[in-house]
């Protein structure tokens, strides 16, 4: 038991696994129900979110019942709630008890928005009126705790970060909520949910655009012209040629004429190293490496990181802080199994490039870097993002690849040829990459190039090759992320990447949530590393007209306020204002949107749509003889619309008649293998 009049700190983690390596480093060695106690302190834990937005029904009764009439749904104010589920009750009441007797709040959840606001809305439950300190560190290794405990921060200094992660959540909230229940209400089929999500439904909206795109592409045949004159291949410079006449006119033409070197370019050049590794470059790694999902990479990185063994994962920069150069030499010497790629490193003054060493570009933390703690015990496959994590690390203090460009330029008769080529010759910090699991070897390299003199002439042997216009790729999830980082746009420069990201949609560290949410949802599927969208996911999107919905650019313009709340540049009550302004207009629209009825198809044909004709309905498909009908009366009995739509769908009537006269016996109406209407008994099956 502490003694009274001790001066007590409590200290919250998010999970218990990280509570017992801050407590062991700070001396609480005492195990206690739910939390560890020592040395002046409490160390307790939650399990991720313990307390969560208040629902709908929370506010008012109104709400419990889906009703398009009460829509949009917007609290006055906004409240949370401790979840329902008996053990975070539990550990939530532990820590409420722990904040009314201790002096002090030390905030130790994980240092981002997500990290912030899980502790802030247990503390606001918990109505924590004690001083508040924020343990910040960027790796759980000892040496970084002790440091943070030496550096504790004023825990006010997060407000606006606290305000960033409350805001989107509110947001979140405001948007699905009220569009979930709208679309549902307008347009699902009974029984179906249309979820609709801020982040979720844009992004699905560029999976079933690209999907469309291939859906609909017809392929095109062109022709191209190469060469091959001194082992070397040329490419005719004309590019596509659309008739295969014009194609043979063209190589009747050059056959048999010398060809002739115009010019002969090379040229030495750099390649500087890829940048360090923010979350989604990892993830886009990983999943073009190993085939890992987002989602997975995630999982094994966070991993890594609570086993001390690399830096903080949920990160959006590429870059380190200058504070950390000093380390550097420090981090690499540990790194034992790396050695053979270290030790050319070491005992020499280690390179400082802007690339990787930029202050403005590092805020709350620097890029995923190896702490220098020698794993063990790991999965194959944590060792595999691990080493990727490693190599890129130590790639970046080894000078550039030196590299020469070759271009050759050529004629036969008037006709233009050309051929490029590359040679590296120094490998410089390609040599990290040398054996790396999952590179192909001289996969980019290209064959090296005789010398050629301008003005040479020879034979040379032409090719017609014919060849098919390709639809567009499918996205990965490496492609996906991507996509979602620049807004849909196609963004190949680093830098110019670094730019975009302030408008992308998601955050890098819920970006693999959202894929996977997708997934379960059954709006997308996945066909080894292609993202299809589904006939659902299609049929969602379709319905939705609103931009705001499904417009990630747009959507990229709202992550950016949030990062300016974050920022402190920008009002959480305008943010809010802004987006009830856009869900009450959302509401009126789609209420007042016409539903297409979607068309029957024919049970016969499968092709055809039954149109209402004057005694029957029929298919469309008539014309190509598909004779089907269900005419409106039978045996006496005027049929219903819903029983037309059951009879195509089930082959039953809805509603039951009274064939036999003189009996209250009610009978439905069948539709048997002829295609023709019959009367069913109850428990008989048509014949
Ligand atoms: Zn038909």
């Amino acid at each position: 038991m502490y003694d009274l009049g001790e001066i007590m700190k409590l200290c919250i983690a998010e999970k218990p696994s990280v509570a017992k390596d801050i407590a062991e480093v700070i001396g609480a060695k005492t195990k206690k129900n739910g939390y560890w106690e020592g040395n002046g302190y409490w160390v307790s834990w939650t399990f991720g979110h313990l307390c969560t937005l208040k629902e709908p029904h929370d506010y008012t009764e109104k709400w419990k019942p889906w009703n398009l009439d009460t829509l949009p749904m917007i609290p006055s104010k906004f409240g949370i709630k401790v979840m329902d589920n008996a053990g975070v009750m539990n550990q939530f009441n532990i820590i409420q008890d722990l904040v009314s007797k201790c002096d002090e709040v030390i905030n130790c959840g994980d240092a981002g928005q997500e990290g912030e606001l899980i502790q802030r809305w247990v503390l606001t439950k918990a109505k924590n009126d004690k001083p508040l300190k924020r343990l910040w560190i960027s790796s759980l290794t000892e040496e970084a705790i002790k440091e943070g405990f030496k550096n504790l921060q004023d825990g006010n200094k997060y407000n606006n970060l606290y305000a960033a992660g409350a805001s989107r959540a509110i947001g979140d909230w405001i948007l699905g909520m009220n569009a979930t229940r709208l679309f549902t209400l307008k347009f699902a089929s009974k029984g179906q949910v249309l979820s609709i999500g801020r982040v979720q439904t844009p992004t699905l909206a560029l999976i079933v655009e690209r999907q469309l795109e291939i859906n609909n592409f017809k392929s095109e045949n062109f022709w191209e012209i190469k060469t091959i004159y001194r082992d070397t291949e040329f490419a005719c410079t004309l590019g596509k040629i659309e008739t295969s006449e014009k194609g043979s006119e063209l190589l009747t033409k050059i056959t048999d004429e010398p060809f002739e070197v115009l010019s002969y370019e090379q040229k030495e050049g750099n390649e500087s190293h890829p940048q360090l590794f923010d979350l989604t470059s990892l993830q886009v790694e990983c999943n073009k490496r190993f085939g890992f999902s987002a989602e997975e990479t995630l999982n094994m990185t966070q991993g890594l990181y609570e086993k001390k063994l690399v830096t903080y994962p949920r990160v959006d920069t590429t870059y380190l802080s200058d504070d950390i150069y000093p380390k550097v030499e420090d981090i690499l010497s540990k790194l034992a199994h790396y050695k053979t790629y270290t030790t050319p490193l070491l005992g020499k003054k280690i390179r400082k490039s802007k690339r990787v060493f930029d202050d403005k570009k590092v805020t709350d933390h620097h890029a995923i870097i190896p702490t220098g703690i020698t794993p063990s015990g790991i999965t194959p496959n944590e060792q595999k993002v691990y080493d990727a994590i490693t190599r890129r690390f130590i790639s970046v203090f080894y000078p550039d690849c030196k590299v020469s460009n070759t271009v050759v330029e050529g004629q036969v008769t008037d006709i233009g040829f050309r051929a490029a080529g590359r040679q590296i010759l120094e490998p410089g910090w390609r040599i990290v990459y040398e054996n790396y699991a999952g590179s192909k070897k001289n996969q980019e390299e290209e064959p090296l190039m005789p010398l050629f003199e301008v003005g040479e002439t020879g034979e040379h042997f032409p090719e017609l090759m014919e060849k098919k216009t390709k639809p567009p790729r499918y996205f990965t999830e490496a492609s996906l992320l991507r996509a979602m980082e620049t807004a849909g746009k196609q963004v190949d420069d680093e830098s110019l990447r670094d730019i975009m990201k302030e408008n992308g949609i998601g955050r890098p560290s819920t970006r693999a949530n959202i894929i996977e949410t997708l997934n379960k949802r059954n709006y997308i599927s996945k066909d080894k590393k292609r993202i299809v969208a589904t006939a659902t996911g299609i049929h969602l999107i379709s319905l939705i007209q609103n931009e705001l919905l499904k417009s990630a650019e747009l959507t990229g313009q709202w992550e950016k306020k949030l990062r300016d709340i974050e920022k402190g540049t920008y009002e959480v009550e305008a943010f809010k204002s802004e987006l009830i302004d856009m869900v009450a207009v959302l509401c009126h629209e789609v209420k007042h949107q016409f539903v297409v009825p979607p068309p029957i198809i024919c049970p016969k044909c499968n092709t055809g749509e039954l149109l209402k004709g004057k005694s029957a309905w029929g298919c469309s498909k008539w014309k190509e003889n598909c004779k089907f009908t269900i005419p409106f009366e039978f045996e006496g009995f005027i049929l219903s619309e819903m029983d037309m739509k059951s009879l195509v769908s089930n082959q039953k009537s809805h509603y039951k008649y009274p064939f036999k006269k003189n009996s209250d016996e009610k009978q439905f109406v069948g539709l048997n293998k002829s295609w023709k209407l019959v009367k069913l008994k109850e428990t008989k099956e048509a014949t």
